[in-house]
């Protein structure tokens, strides 16, 4: 059985990688959608799809997870397009995770077995939270796992931020 959850992961946290163990423990693979993707560079969507890629497939297969798909899907602005627009872009699945009502609603309007997930350590592990410790210059490195804060490392993600916060 394949389940699927959909994030923007701005950027991938502790949480998401719970959640994702979580999912595993019921489920033989899970994809993985990559929402928003085609935004980035603003303070809400740092990263770019690619740069959220890196960051999930490095930390998961840092941990020895490897039955996970990764598909970025990108806004379709229609809510009763978003079903079809997922399963366009991705492999079939039978469950799906979220905590978001509407997206509750259009899946089990198609039928699909609707699951949540209880949020943890909802304080810090927190995308909003993440990115205004970033800018405050508070420690966020605790809140992700280690390999998202190489790749933010290595893309000068936390200057990326504040210098998207500047008025010009
Ligand atoms: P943002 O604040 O930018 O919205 P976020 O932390 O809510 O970031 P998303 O990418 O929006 O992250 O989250 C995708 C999904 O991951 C959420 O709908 C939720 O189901 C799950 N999730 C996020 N944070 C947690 C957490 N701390 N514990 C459990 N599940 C979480
Ligand atoms: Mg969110």
């Amino acid at each position: 059985m394949r389940a699927l959850i959909v994030g923007r992961f701005q950027p991938f946290h502790n949480g998401h990688m719970e959640v994702i163990k979580k999912i595993l423990e019921e489920h033989s693979s899970v994809i993985i959608g990559i929402g928003s993707a085609q935004y980035s560079h603003t303070l809400r969507d740092p990263f770019t799809a690619g740069e959220r890629h890196l960051m999930i497939s490095m930390s998961l297969e840092e941990k020895g997870i490897v039955n996970f798909y990764l598909v970025p899907i990108e806004d379709v602005n229609s809510n009763p397009l978003w079903v079809a627009h997922v399963e366009a872009l991705t492999p079939r699945f039978d469950s799906v995770y979220t905590n978001n009502p509407l997206v509750r609603r259009l899946f089990l309007e198609k039928k699909y077995d609707v699951r949540s997930v209880e949020l943890m350590n909802r304080t810090d592990w927190s995308g909003t939270s993440i990115r205004k410790k970033m800018l405050d210059g508070k420690r966020w490195e605790d809140d992700v796992p280690e390999q998202v804060v190489r790749v933010i490392r290595e893309i000068d993600g936390v200057q990326r931020l504040r210098d998207l916060a500047m008025q010009d």
